[in-house]
């Protein structure tokens, strides 16, 4: 089944002189359980088409459903509460609430929408993330890397249907990166959940079942099932 749709999108900031069109009538469909990296250029509208299908930014033209629902038919209520019940963000820029231990972030999003975490699940992700020796530390007590995994976490134990990653591995070495990718592709198979994943790594889309590239705010062109050789 579909689990994200967008139909002719554009997008254009600013006006006049500063006017620039980031997203030209972009027509994309996600499966259910598909796990996709977005590649290209910088300035190219990845992070604005990312953004644009998260529901975080307001399309100038064009619609965007998830599941059911019809993202760009949303104000701001119904955005917020698509964004709480519906989906995970891992953001290059993590985030995390600096008073807070490793734990209490990656339990706030569930914490906030009144759920428990599912405790076996939840195990399993700190273990593969290599946080199990973290937990009580606080952000500034935490590597670059060690407060991605905090990030990927957070964004994993509720199990949202989807799940939009910038660059998630972007502050990670390779090892601790490719730990990541694989939780990624095993959330996708195994629990059906939808992930696009913005990134500039060829080996990082590998990952992925589908790389969608985009120029200067279209898509270009699209490999399924890509090794790295390919995406280079
Ligand atoms: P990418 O993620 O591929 O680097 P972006 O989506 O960030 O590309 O940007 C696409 C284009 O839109 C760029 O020309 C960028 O400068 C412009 N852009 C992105 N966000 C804004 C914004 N908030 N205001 C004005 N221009 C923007
Ligand atoms: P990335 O490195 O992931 O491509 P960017 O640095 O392009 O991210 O953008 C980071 C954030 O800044 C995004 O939310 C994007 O929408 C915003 N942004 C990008 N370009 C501009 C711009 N020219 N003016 C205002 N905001 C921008």
């Amino acid at each position: 089944s579909v689990a994200i749709r967008a139909e002719n999108v554009w997008k254009v900031y600013g006006s006049g002189e500063a006017e620039v069109t980031a997203l030209r009538g972009v027509d994309l469909e996600l499966a259910r359980g598909e796990f996709t990296a977005i590649m290209g250029p910088s300035g190219s509208g990845k992070s604005t088409l990312m953004h644009c299908l998260a529901g975080l930014d307001v399309v100038t033209r064009g619609e965007i459903v998830l599941g059911r629902t019809t993202v760009t038919g949303l104000r701001d209520k119904g955005l917020t509460r698509l964004r709480r019940d519906h989906i995970g963000f891992i953001f290059q820029q993590f985030n995390l609430v600096p008073t807070l231990t490793a734990e209490e972030n990656i339990r706030l999003p569930m914490t906030i929408a009144g759920r428990k975490p599912e405790p076996a699940w939840m195990a399993e992700v700190i273990a593969t993330v290599g946080l199990r020796e973290r937990l009580r530390h606080r952000p500034h007590q935490l590597s670059g890397g060690q407060q991605q995994r905090v990030a990927c976490a957070r964004a994993l134990v509720p199990r949202p249907e989807v799940i939009f990653a910038d660059e998630p591995t972007g502050n990670l070495d390779s090892r601790a990166g490719a730990e990541v990718l694989r939780l990624l592709r095993k959330s996708a198979r195994e629990l059906g959940q939808t992930i696009v994943m913005v990134t500039h790594d060829p080996v990082a889309a590998a990952y992925a079942d589908r790389v969608v590239f985009l120029a200067d705010g279209s898509i270009v062109t699209e490999l399924r099932e890509p090794s790295a050789e390919a995406v280079l």
